[in-house]
């Protein structure tokens, strides 16, 4: 079978989706199978202390917290049985705090893993050493997000409070290269370091990330008192992450974060990206979550308000019951973003709504976007989305189906509408595995030669015969 140049691209995805919801406000809470309210992406900050104390840490972070407080291993381990009991598939984000700090990170990835769930860790970098890169990888890891803020050691070790921080970090790259672990490179954005991004794309890329996201501030935690840049240097840095996301396509994925916005300039550039993929609104509360090292539930890392708390209630009840869940997932946005034609597609950052309001539905201040309020509502221009499912309507066999279902739930729905696309160009009244590789050999190049870490097979190798193929 040979490739075709007309199938659109596959959907590559990192790890925390940037912004992207599966409903429309008003839609009812399903979390059956096939539902449209699974949770997705869950986001796990296991621990509050840190070696290093950064100027914008949501969490506060640092070296002075202790154990009290923090769940136990056999807490985690209930906690954990109980989210995956609502979602086997999720993508489990392990972090921090500094996450290396505990010595049951292994022992929690593990036993996530072994269960179906891709899991991935976020991390500063300075601990990773060959000894736990491996052990993360013999755990299941798929992925670690590794932050770097700029390649001036002056800038991010000022900024991490951390004298040799970027020397560790830097070191760490070099070692989960050379341990063949993927990682993605994770950039905080401020009026110091904004004129540095090419630069620290350029190296990532060479270093052979998957993905760069850049985080913009949301004034919460520790960064409560930090200004972030005006929103018009947030608009001509969204313009430049889009130039480089169009000029680096099909070798690193590049995304904001905290910054929904961008997908306005994909939609009003009117250009082929990855990130038409997403819905996008703030998954926060939709398909996203957080929780704290306590076990309370969040909407997201960055929105402190309380959903719930997992020492004294079930996952299942608080992600389907929560008020705080069914504000964010039925309220009406306030302010500008609620009279914006592309509140159905960015929506703006609902943690930095609540950061400077106090209300998560009120408008994202940081956006320069003044809309008219009588224009047409945007749609988002896929037809299928990530978080979303899809039913198979050609026959899978048993093998191509159990590699779907070991693709993350994220993005199974995606995967499997181009898989059929693909074969239903091509006459195919099946898929099989042997469908599954020419969908992969069909990738842009670089993709196919370095498969993101959810299409890797578990031993992290991307052989032609064992990988998922899509
Ligand atoms: S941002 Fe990360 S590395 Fe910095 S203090 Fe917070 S948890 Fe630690
Ligand atoms: S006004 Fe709100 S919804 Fe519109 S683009 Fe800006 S942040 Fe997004
Ligand atoms: S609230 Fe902001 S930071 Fe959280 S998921 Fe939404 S866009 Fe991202």
């Amino acid at each position: 079978m040979t490739a075709a140049s007309s199938v659109p691209p596959l959907p590559v995805v990192d790890f925390p989706p940037t912004s992207s919801s599966t409903l429309s406000w008003g839609d009812t809470v399903d979390t059956s199978e096939g539902g449209t309210l699974l949770p997705h992406v869950v986001a796990w900050n296991l621990t509050r202390r840190c070696n290093l104390e950064c100027s914008h840490c949501y969490i506060s972070a640092g070296a002075w917290h202790g154990t009290e407080g923090e769940l136990s291993t056999e807490e985690c381990f209930r906690i954990l049985d109980d989210l995956l009991a609502v979602n086997p598939s999720m993508l489990l984000i392990l972090s921090g705090g500094e996450p290396l700090l505990r010595d049951d990170l292994e022992s929690i990835a593990e036993r996530a893993a072994s269960a179906g769930a891709t899991v991935v860790v976020g991390t500063n970098g300075t601990l990773l050493n060959e000894q736990r890169i491996e052990s993360l990888k013999a755990a299941g890891v798929r992925g670690v997000a590794v932050s770097v803020d700029s390649l001036n050691p002056t800038y991010h070790d000022r900024f991490r409070h951390g004298t040799g921080a970027l020397e560790a970090t830097l070191a760490a790259v070099d070692r989960l290269v050379q341990h063949e672990l993927d990682f993605i490179i994770q950039t905080s954005l401020t009026k110091g370091n904004r004129n540095e991004l090419s630069d620290l794309v350029a190296w990532a890329a060479e270093k052979g990330a998957v993905s760069f996201n850049l985080y913009f501030l949301v004034p919460t935690g520790r960064g409560e008192g930090m200004q972030g840049l005006t929103p018009g240097e947030n608009e001509e840095v969204l313009a430049e992450l889009l130039s480089l996301e169009q000029e680096y396509r099909g070798r690193l994925m590049i995304r904001s974060k905290c910054q929904p916005q961008l997908m306005r300039h994909v939609l009003e550039a009117g250009v082929e990206s990855g990130l038409l993929n997403y819905e996008t609104r703030c998954p926060c509360g939709v398909h996203y979550c957080r929780i704290t090292p306590e076990g309370k539930v969040t909407p997201c890392p960055y929105l402190p308000a309380v959903a719930g708390d997992l020492m004294r209630e079930s996952f299942l009840d608080v992600w389907t019951s929560s008020p705080v869940f069914g504000a964010l997932r039925e309220g009406e946005l306030g302010g500008k973003c609620g009279r914006c034609e592309y509140r159905e597609v960015c929506g703006g950052c609902r943690a930095r709504a609540y950061a400077q309001s106090g209300d998560p539905l009120a408008s994202d201040e940081s956006c320069v976007y003044d809309p008219p309020g009588d224009r047409p509502v945007v749609e988002r221009r896929r037809p299928m989305a990530y978080g979303q499912s899809a039913k198979t309507a050609l026959e899978w066999t048993p093998e191509a189906r159990q590699r779907l279902e070991r693709i993350p739930s994220f993005v199974r729905g995606v995967v499997t509408s181009r898989v059929e696309e693909f074969a239903r160009k091509r006459g195919y009244p099946a898929v099989d595995l042997e469908v599954m590789a020419e969908v992969r050999r069909s990738m842009p190049v670089d993709f196919s030669k370095k498969l993101p870490f959810f299409l890797r097979s578990a031993d992290g190798k991307a052989s032609q015969s064992e990988a998922p193929d899509v």
